[in-house]
Parts: C-alpha cells; sequence; structure tokens
C-alpha cells in the first residue's frame, strides 16, 4: 500500500454498534467512526439489509439513467434542506470540487467571467485534490504540491472584517466549515455565520458550506446551518452520507443549480442504485430513530463530564464543539493520550497534534461516555503523575 497514512498497528475485524474488535481478540469502544461516517454505527442492520437487497437488485448503470434509490435520495435531501437541486459524487473532496466549479460557473454564466476567486479560511480543510488543498488554510495540508490551483483567498476564521477587506471584483464565493473540524472543532462565534450571509447577499457572492463533516445530524441538527438564523447556496456533504459506503453530494438552490447544464460536471460512479440505497435508508433511520435527539441529549452530557476534567486537569484548556463533535483542546501532546486510550480499549482521534476530537457513532450511550471518561481520567491522572516527577 501507499505510505500515505501513518496506521496505529492494530487490524479490525468486525464492528458492531459502537464497538469494534481486532484480529487478536482485543475490543474497542469507538469514538471515531470511521472519521464521522458511520453515524448509525457499525454493521447496522437496516442498512447491511438495503445493500444487500440493492446489492442483489441493480449496482451500477452510470448516470446515462435514472435509478429509483438515486432519485428518492435526492427528493430526501431536497426536502430536508434549503436546496433544490443534488449532483452526487463519491468524496467530501469531490463535492466541494463540484461546488468551486459550481461557483465559477455560475458568474461566467451571468457574463462576469472576471469573478472566479473565493474566499477561505484559516484552519480549514475541504479534501486532498488540487482543487480543494489549495482552498484548505494549512500549509501542512498544501507544501509539497506548488503550484496550487490559483483562485482562493485565505483569511482568519470567525472574522468577519477579515473577509469583507478581501473581497475585490474577481470574487464570486466565500467558502467555509459551519464547524472547522479537522482544524480542531472550532466553532463560529456569535453572528458571524448571520454577518457572513449578509456580506454576500451585499456584494452578490455565493455563500458555499462544506457540511461534509457536520452534515447528517453529527452536531445535533440534520445540517450544522440549522443552527443559524440563515442558509447558505451551496452545501456539499460525504462522510456520514451514506454510514460508510462512498458518496459524497453537493446541494444548491436552484437559481444557483441550473448553472450546470448537461455535460458541465459528471461523475461514472456518482450516486449509483448501491450507495444511494444505503444513504437513504441511514436517512431514514436518523429521523425515524431518535438518533439526532440522542445525539443532541448525549453531546450535552459529553461535554458536561469533560468540563469536569478540565476543573481536574491544568493541561485541559477548552471543551468545544455542538452535538457530537466534540474537541479537547490540550496544551500537551494528545497523541500519547490517544495511544493510551487504546491500550486500554477506546478509540478517539486527535487533531493538530493537541486538539482530542470525540466523533462517536450518534447512537452512542451516556454509559459508553463515562466508561470513556474515567479511561481518559485514568491516563490524564498518569500524565500528570509523570510531569511532577
Ligand atoms: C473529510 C472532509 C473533507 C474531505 O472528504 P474526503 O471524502 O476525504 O474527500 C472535506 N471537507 C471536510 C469538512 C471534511 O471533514
Amino acid at each position: 500500500m501507499a505510505t500515505t497514512y501513518s496506521r496505529f498497528p492494530i487490524v479490525l475485524t468486525e464492528g458492531r454498534g459502537c464497538m469494534l474488535s481486532d484480529a487478536e481478540g482485543r475490543t474497542y469502544t469507538d469514538f471515531v467512526a470511521g472519521i464521522a461516517v458511520c453515524n448509525l454505527g457499525h454493521a447496522h442492520e437496516g442498512i447491511a439489509r438495503a445493500v444487500a437487497d440493492q446489492a442483489r437488485r441493480l449496482v451500477h448503470v452510470s448516470n446515462l439513467y435514472y435509478t429509483e434509490p438515486q432519485s428518492e435520495l435526492a427528493e430526501w435531501l431536497v426536502e430536508h434542506s434549503f436546496a433544490d437541486r443534488v449532483f452526487f459524487c463519491n468524496s467530501g473532496a469531490e463535492a466541494n470540487e463540484a461546488a468551486i466549479k459550481l461557483a465559477r460557473k455560475y458568474f461566467k454564466d451571468r457574463g462576469a467571467p472576471e469573478r472566479f476567486r473565493i474566499i477561505t479560511m484559516e484552519g480549514s480543510f475541504h479534501g486532498r485534490t488540487m482543487a480543494t488543498l489549495s482552498a484548505t488554510g494549512q500549509e501542512k495540508i498544501r507544501k509539497g504540491f506548488e503550484p496550487l490551483l490559483d483562485g482562493f483567498d485565505i483569511v482568519a476564521f470567525n472574522d468577519l472584517e477579515a473577509v469583507q477587506v478581501a473581497v475585490t471584483g474577481q470574487t464570486c464565493a466565500v467558502m467555509l466549515e459551519p464547524i472547522q473540524g479537522e482544524g480542531g472543532v472550532l466553532c463560529p462565534s456569535q453572528g458571524y455565520l448571520e454577518g457572513l450571509r449578509k456580506l454576500c447577499d451585499k456584494e452578490g457572492l455565493l455563500l458555499i458550506f462544506d457540511e461534509v463533516q457536520t452534515g447528517m445530524g453529527r452536531t445535533g441538527s440534520l445540517f450544522a446551518y440549522e443552527h443559524f438564523d440563515m442558509t447558505p447556496d451551496i452545501m456539499c456533504l460525504a462522510k456520514a452520507l451514506a454510514n460508510g459506503l462512498p458518496m459524497g453530494a453537493m446541494l444548491a438552490k436552484e437559481e444557483v443549480a441550473k448553472a450546470f447544464t448537461p455535460g458541465s460536471h459528471a461523475s461514472t460512479f456518482g450516486g449509483t442504485p448501491l450507495v444511494a440505497a444505503a444513504a437513504l435508508t441511514a436517512a431514514k433511520v436518523l429521523l425515524d430513530e431518535g438518533v439526532i435527539e440522542n445525539c443532541q441529549k448525549v453531546g450535552k452530557y459529553f461535554k458536561d463530564r469533560l468540563q469536569s476534567l478540565k476543573l481536574k486537569y491544568a493541561f485541559v484548556r477548552e471543551v468545544r464543539g455542538e452535538g457530537l463533535l466534540i474537541g479537547l483542546d490540550l496544551t500537551c501532546d494528545g497523541k500519547t493520550v490517544v495511544a493510551a486510550c487504546m491500550e486500554k480499549g477506546f478509540l478517539i482521534n486527535c487533531t493538530q497534534d493537541h486538539i482530542l476530537r470525540f466523533i462517536p457513532p450518534l447512537i452512542i450511550k451516556e454509559e459508553q461516555i463515562d466508561s470513556l471518561i474515567a479511561c481518559l481520567d485514568a491516563v490524564f491522572e498518569g500524565l500528570s503523575n509523570s510531569s511532577k516527577e
């Protein structure tokens, strides 16, 4: 395999709900969920059945034709969001690529071809393709791949004034994650997103939300924008969309979406009946089985419990996040904490070297949170003892 990942030395073989087991028979409680992907947990019976049934019926025919699961999923997404149209693809980066292309095409069609630049944020993460890494405001993602794609102006996150200053006659859109995930679970400050909406309206810019990580219930609402008094013009989804099968989607309002005409953009695998059937089932389970309510309730409980660790340990700087996208900002290295938790049977994630990120399946229970907190408490206790020595 390519040497693109520094993997943990375990081989995962099976999962059920929030539990995983490895080839040596050890079990883990999963607070990573395949990086905010398996929102309904592993081996979900309803999704397994939907995938198996669809696999026996029709897996792939290309987008030269209509298929029922893809049409039904598009209808569901449109019914449950601000958007009027959906373009299906296979990943978050690809959804963001579609958004970038759509924003450019929208202004070309309106006779303003000079407007192609997009304002994005420091600390953002939009993917690893050339366009999306060029949009990403993190040096470590971009380094080594220059020259970057032209057309991105990166400004500080949570700074409305910085966006206003960066707007020129060449700007076509502002693109951001409503909560920065990979960047370290950074939440928008009060009024920021509403302010961006107003600014975009005033300047005639499109507002693009990368909800690849925050979408599909993760923050305690179906989409993160619902927490705010505004809607974007374009929204990108992927990660949890099909609960682990690869799928991305770019959603837009009709006025904007119509800039894509037959032949403008395409994807061979985008929205296959197989993956769409999984996504459609996942979407229904999310709403019908109280999963989002659980995310809100358990997410709040989780944050409260983490706050108690903050009070106890000086190296815990901050607890932040929404729903079950939670970050614990440490003043010390987080990687050793991740390794120690794995030893004790808990999978957690660390981003930006010192921010523990908790993104469990949205069906996680309070008892499982309690167990993780006990584990973290023991690990932190060890850390503070060793620093005293
Ligand atoms: C994960 C992620 C992406 C990239 O998704 P891929 O499927 O890995 O291409 C883009 N944006 C955000 C906000 C993400 O969290």
